[in-house]
């Protein structure tokens, strides 16, 4: 028996759920119902999965612990741009091969133009803007690296990035003084990330795929042919499953994730509106997306409505007094790149998980040892384009259209444990302590 119900929301604090809307509380799971494909996660990689099935004709399911957008989808910087793994260009082709490396390259700009098509057809006003990205040397030396990845880029990939000196940066409206010189690389743009989602998850509803609020997976059991998805109030059972919880993934709904993912938390903070006096105080007013070359990287953008959105690696717990020195430190980087905004006030602040895998790429397709299972997850904080069309991707593995050789070699991988998984977090406390002394 499927029934209407109207659960408490969660409130994330995000400018986009201020901007973009609330998203709509989708029926809770009660009872038990037979879908051919239950989906575990509404963000981009499960609902994309959801639609192109949908669109198949395949009776689909998306089962979500909170509400749509309620993971990274709903919260993250809207930078829709190439990316998806922590390997770079040298070392993909070095583990994988010019080819291999070349074909994923040419699926993340695939991923940055299908979200473009979505929006487009389906008429949606995600605010976008910027035309690519902009990578910021933080120190002089890092103009020299800037450098030698336009020409690598050019070499190997056929992509025109274009280099500025920080005189050529000031003129185009990239003030500060901790720019030494910059790198725009002409893929991607930017969008309200929520807007998105909300669109996408319309998308799914209208193909006929249902989506279930409030129904967080706790359990995944082998039924005979099917397997058995146990929710708080019902159970699903399904020929096959998607595995799409990304960094808010339960480790226990299937045992095989346990020790797969590391979440690791970014926080975003955005201020109130600039005037036209604040911005050329700072000399920044351009709203291409910019990041600068740090390991723990800052990103940032200004906003069509002139809001400042700066992003930045969260901490490592999520207790009170974790987060509130996070936000600290977050807001005193802001000022010191950005130091005519010292008093401009944060008006929202928030931070999601992003997932990494232990490959440092992700991992789309069939779980080995489990029949009917697939997973699509591991984006390394840039999933907007790489989850979209990695959920399309696998709706065709599973419906027959395509075989994993048909995706780029470094997807491929399935997800490796982490040794002592328990320590996971630890690491990365030890990771950041080591990367924040080679940024300096
Ligand atoms: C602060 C922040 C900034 C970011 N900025 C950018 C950016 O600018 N550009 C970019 O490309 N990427 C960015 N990312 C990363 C990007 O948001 C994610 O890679 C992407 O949204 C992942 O989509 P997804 O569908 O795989 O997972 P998610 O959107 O995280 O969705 C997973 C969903 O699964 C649900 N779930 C998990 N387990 C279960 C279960 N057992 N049962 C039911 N439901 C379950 C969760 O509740 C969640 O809603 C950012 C992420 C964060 C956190």
């Amino acid at each position: 028996m499927l029934q209407q119900s109207k659960p408490p929301r969660e409130v994330i604090g995000s400018y986009w759920e201020a901007n973009a809307g609330q998203p709509r509380l989708d029926r809770q799971l009660m009872g038990n119902a037979l879908f051919d494909v239950a989906v575990i996660g509404a963000g981009y990689a499960g609902l994309s999965a959801a639609l192109k099935l949908a669109q198949s004709g395949v009776s689909v399911c998306v089962l979500e612990a909170e509400h749509v957008g309620f993971g990274a989808s709903g919260r993250n910087g809207g930078f829709c741009c190439l990316g998806g793994t922590k390997l770079d260009g040298r070392q993909l082709i070095r583990k994988f091969g010019l080819e291999e490396a070349r074909r994923f390259v040419a699926y993340q700009v695939a991923g940055i133009n299908l979200v473009a098509q979505r929006l487009e057809a389906w008429g949606v006003d995600a605010d976008r803007h910027s035309r690519g990205e902009m990578y910021l040397a933080h120190r002089s030396r890092d103009v020299a690296a800037l450098k030698s990845e336009a020409a690598f880029l050019k070499e190997n990939f056929g992509m025109k990035a274009r280099l500025l000196s920080k005189e050529a940066l000031g003129e185009e409206g990239f003030g500060g003084d901790g720019f030494h010189g910059g790198l725009h690389v002409p893929y991607g743009f930017a969008l309200n990330p929520m807007t998105y989602v909300l669109a996408l998850a319309d998308q799914v509803r209208k193909a006929g795929g249902g989506i279930f609020g409030k129904s967080p997976v706790t359990n995944l059991t082998r039924d005979g042919e099917r397997w058995h998805l146990e929710t708080m109030h019902g159970y699903v059972r399904a020929k096959k499953v998607v595995l799409a919880g990304n960094g808010y993934a339960r480790e226990n709904a299937p045992k095989w994730l346990y020790g797969r993912t590391l979440p690791v938390m970014s926080s975003i903070q955005v201020t109130r509106p600039l005037s036209d006096s604040e911005l050329s105080a700072q000399g920044w007013t351009s709203d291409t997306m910019a990041a600068d070359t740090r390991i723990l990287l800052h990103y940032f953008r200004l906003l069509p409505d002139r809001r400042f959105l700066f992003g930045t690696r969260g901490g490592i717990f999520d207790a009170e007094p974790a987060l509130t020195k996070m936000r600290k430190r977050a807001r005193s980087d802001f000022e010191t790149m950005f130091p005519a905004w010292a008093d401009v006030e944060t008006e929202h602040s928030w931070h999601g998980n992003v997932c990494m895998a232990r490959t440092l790429t992700p991992f789309v397709g069939a779980v080995p040892g489990m029949e009917g299972v697939y997973a699509a997850l591991g984006w390394h904080g840039s999933g907007i384009a790489m989850a979209s069309i990695s959920g399309e991707k696998l709706a065709g593995l599973i419906t027959g259209v395509l075989k994993q050789q048909d995706l780029p070699a470094p997807l491929q991988q399935p997800l490796k444990k982490f040794p002592l998984p328990l320590f996971r977090k630890f690491y990365l406390q030890g990771a950041y302590w080591l990367y924040g002394w080679q940024d300096a």
